[in-house]
């Protein structure tokens, strides 16, 4: 069945991928490069292997960067680092006080550049580069504030706009979504954010809060259907501007120990893509370049097998391939907001 096309709306659902593309800036707090360094090296490799599989199955994705990967040496970030830095109570958050860690240039340090990359995907058909603030910053963590927000937000704007990007769409680190910051990031041209999927397993909250029980609900959820589908209609993203886009799932990398629930983890993903193409809705796909970055050719394969549904319930219901920025721009031209 071809495309329906229903005056301006196209029925058939919305798959939408978003990537939250951080190396080491998203990870620095949480992780040594001792324990994690060879998931962020891998992101050299899994990058181009995803574009050309992105390519391959004409796939719009977006990728969320942070802001200070988008440089190629260190003189250049240390000059372009925002003019009021957040002053987290829990300094270890913040990477401005860990910058003597930083290289010189990428080829020294792979871990905190990446300009190359950004050129590989900039030069990928379909793919919107995006913005997951400059620094990794956290919305909700005590000591940082609407200033601090807004600077941050600036310089990113500001370097993406020195190499001819205009960033439209956001991804909140840690997902620390704060509604009262919404209004500056449409003032700096922000269109659309990725929300958080709407089930109290996964509500955000900031480090302190997160609680052993909330991430074990997840970890289930991930196999088995406790949250539902997490799939939403046009109208409701709609409804407020920025559009949130929320996400629907978390993509887990490949696990060799929990190998015999892998099929129920794809299984999950598919069907929610069904159900999203049957009944006109948003599936929206999320994970970091890091997860990929070892056991790269299963986490490959897993991705395959998600791009082969997607093309086929592209050519069953008409379901469509976009990245945020594209359905911000549709909703912007085509679908008026309910008033709620
Ligand atoms: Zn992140």
């Amino acid at each position: 069945m071809q495309q329906r096309i229903v005056g301006e709306k196209k029925e058939g659902g919305r798959f939408v991928i978003s990537l939250d593309f951080e190396i080491n800036w998203g990870v620095r707090d949480q992780q040594t490069l001792d324990q994690y360094g060879p998931n962020l090296l891998g992101v050299r490799q899994a990058i181009p292997a995803m574009l050309e599989l992105f390519q391959e199955f004409d796939l719009r994705v977006t990728w969320a960067t942070v802001g200070l990967l988008f440089f190629s040496n260190k003189e250049e970030m240390l000059t372009h680092l925002p003019y009021v830095q957040p002053q987290y109570s829990n300094s270890t958050l913040s990477p401005y006080l860990a910058l003597n860690n930083v290289g010189d240039d990428e080829a020294v340090d792979p871990y905190h550049f990446g300009y190359s990359l950004i050129a590989q995907i900039r030069d990928t058909p379909g793919q919107e580069i995006a913005t997951h603030t400059f620094c990794h910053y956290y919305c909700l963590e005590r000591g940082q504030t609407a200033e601090s927000f807004r600077a941050d937000l600036e310089a990113a704007v500001q370097i993406a706009n020195e190499q001819n990007i205009t960033l439209r769409s956001l991804v909140f680190p840690r997902n620390q979504y704060n509604a009262q910051y919404l209004a500056i990031c449409a003032d700096l041209g922000i269109t659309s954010y990725r929300g958080n999927e709407n089930s109290w397993i996964y509500k955000e909250r900031n480090e302190e809060q997160q609680s052993l029980y909330k991430r074990g609900a997840r970890l289930l959820d991930a196999y088995f259907n406790l949250s539902g589908f997490n799939c939403y209609t046009l109208q409701e993203i709609a409804q407020q501007f920025p559009y949130n886009i929320p996400a629907s799932r978390f993509l887990r990398p490949w696990s060799g120990r929990l190998q015999s629930l892998e099929r129920l983890r794809l299984r999950r993903i598919l069907s929610a893509m069904e159900y999203a193409a049957r009944t006109n809705k948003v599936f929206h796909l999320w994970w970091h370049p890091h997860n990929f970055g070892v056991n790269i050719p299963q986490n490959m394969a897993v991705l395959r097998r998600i791009a082969e549904h997607y093309k086929y319930l592209k050519a069953t219901y008409g379901m469509e391939s976009q990245s945020m920025g594209d359905l911000a721009a549709e909703l912007h031209h085509h679908v008026p907001a309910i008033a709620s």
